[in-house]
């Protein structure tokens, strides 16, 4: 599809970064190419509404997924909530830890973010081994949310990370 081919056309790859052997996905060029980064809302929106029951709210992760949610959600007509690194978010939060390749970071929601039982899709720029989303996925169970799936504009398919995450995982680029 030509929309696919045009978000392709935009991920730019570096290697060596952030450290050697890693081969970084960079969607910066989606962001500066407005045709591009339509091309993304729209797929991401097709995605969407096809979707049975229908998305509630969009909870968009920390840093790059907040660059696409609140497109996304504004094209859906609802709400959009942050899932931030430890410490960002004032008053009360609730907080998940988890593992990364070196160490461990935890990622943070505040406690009256989303209604028990309210109907959520997760979004972030890329899903790797999936350590992020699934602590995201945690963090939404423990406020009660409902975890309708998640949606990622890359998946690097070589680390599994869709097996990681205990929910769907819809993306648009696959490397
Ligand atoms: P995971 O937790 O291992 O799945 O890593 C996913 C998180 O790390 C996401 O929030 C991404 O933004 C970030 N990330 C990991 N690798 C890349 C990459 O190659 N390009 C852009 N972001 C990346």
């Amino acid at each position: 599809e030509a929309k696919l081919d045009l978000v392709k056309k935009h991920i730019k790859p570096y290697p060596d970064f952030p450290s050697k052997g890693i081969l970084f996905r960079d969607i910066c060029p989606i962001l500066k190419d407005p045709a591009a980064l339509t091309a993304v809302i729209d797929l991401f929106e097709e995605h969407v509404r096809q979707m049975q029951p229908q998305v509630e709210l969009i909870v968009g992760l920390d840093a790059r997924g907040f660059l696409f949610g609140p497109l996304l959600a504004q094209r859906l007509g609802v709400g959009f909530v942050l899932i931030r690194k430890k410490g960002k978010l004032p008053g009360p939060t609730v907080s998940v830890a988890y593992t990364l390749e070196y160490g461990q970071a935890e990622v943070e929601m505040q406690e009256d973010a989303v209604a028990p039982g309210q109907k959520v899709l997760l979004i972030d720029d890329l899903l790797a081994t999936g350590g992020t989303l699934w602590a995201a996925c945690e963090l939404l169970k423990k406020n009660k949310a409902e975890v309708l799936g998640c949606m990622v504009v890359i998946e690097l398919k070589d680390l599994h990370g869709s097996e990681r995450v205990e929910s769907t995982v819809f993306s648009l680029v696959q490397y």
